[in-house]
């Protein structure tokens, strides 16, 4: 080997080590690229120490200088080839570490749940299934032939006063439903009897204080066979009263009067409060009121064309959100329809 060959081979090996020394520092693959780019690239120190040596070297030395620096060139790409595998590796296994550290415990997701006032309406929805009652529906913009006509409300019946009742603007004929008992009279005439109707769902009436709101929610039970008879009325409330609110609940019928029932009765429970004691809340009598019942009006039958002499029935109807608050304890109706789940978050 010429001196000047042993000399570049000398610079060379120097440049190497300096290469391998600052490729072990480079800690991103930005950094490790520079690195190579200053020694291996086209314009790196090897090349120019190559350079340096042929600008002088007599032609047949030449292709020694070429072999000497390309051995060189080789070796420091192939560190750089594999510390760029390695810082690679370095990056995923810090990924795994950060994204997938498998004793950290779950995020739990908040999950919804029912509004007490559905977990009470299939609750009783479901009692009055097992008694072979079957849901109904109507709508809840309802004609006054329904509302009112056909249930023998009489044109000046107080209901029918617009301090109660929400008329449909430009369509006399059209009301909020003000109770569920239209569902009835939409049930009875799409066909003939027996019937056995359960019909859940909110109505309307101008009234706003804790203890009514103007959209609330009723219950309204309608039976028609042959031989229906009070006391079968009275047998479906009390076992109603006691499936839902407990064994020792007892149902009281007082004698009231509405349109569309004869003989009517407001259905009374013992208090829920006190269990029939005696308390403020039901003013020391014992028993509160829970709705409106009473046997099918002859008249009503007449409207919806079922035969009077051959059949009778009776019909209730009572508040879902009372019977909410009852059961929950809850003094304010309109804490149901705020829509605060700090409220309705209490009723999983
Ligand atoms: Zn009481």
């Amino acid at each position: 080997m010429s001196a000047r060959c042993y000399e570049l081979k000398q610079k060379l090996d120097s440049l190497h080590r300096e290469f391998t020394q600052e490729i072990a520092k480079a800690a991103t693959e930005q950094q490790l690229r520079k690195v190579f780019a200053d020694y291996g690239g086209s314009a790196g120190s090897i090349r120019l120490a190559q350079k340096d040596a042929l600008r002088s070297a007599p032609n047949a030395e030449k292709k020694s200088i070429g072999q000497l620096t390309n051995e060189v060139v080789q070796a420091v790409e192939a560190e750089f080839e594999r510390r760029l595998a390695g810082l690679a590796e370095e990056e995923r296994k810090r990924d795994l570490e950060r994204t997938a550290d498998v004793t950290l415990p779950g995020r739990k997701r908040v999950l919804g749940h029912l509004h007490p006032i559905t977990l009470v309406r299939r609750e009783i929805t479901a009692i009055f299934a097992q008694l072979g009652f079957v849901v109904a529906e109507g709508p809840q913009i309802e004609t006054d032939f329904h509302n009112f006509e056909a249930l023998a409300i009489p044109k000046d019946h107080p209901a029918r006063d617009m301090q109660d009742t929400f008329y449909v603007e430009g369509h006399e004929d059209l009301v909020l439903r003000t109770h569920t008992s239209p569902v009835q009279i939409r049930t009875m005439l799409s066909g003939a009897p027996p019937v056995r109707v359960i019909a859940p769902g909110p109505v309307y009436r101008k009234d706003d204080d804790p203890t009514h709101s103007p959209m609330f929610n009723q219950i309204e039970g309608l039976c028609v066979d042959q031989g229906i008879t009070f006391a079968d009325l009275k047998g479906t409330l009390l076992h109603f009263v006691q499936r839902f609110f407990g064994a020792d609940f007892q149902v009281r019928l007082r004698p009231s009067f509405f349109p569309f029932t004869e003989p009517s009765a407001e259905i009374d429970m013992s208090c829920a409060f006190c269990r029939g004691q005696g308390c403020r809340t039901c003013k020391g009598t014992g028993w509160m009121e829970i709705g409106g019942s009473g046997m099918v009006d002859p008249e009503v039958f007449r409207h919806v064309g079922y035969d009077s002499e051959k059949y009778t029935g009776f019909a209730f109807g009572m508040g879902i959100d009372r019977m909410a608050m009852l059961r929950y304890r809850i003094n304010d109706i309109k804490l149901m329809f705020d829509g605060d789940v700090r409220f309705v978050r209490q009723f999983r």
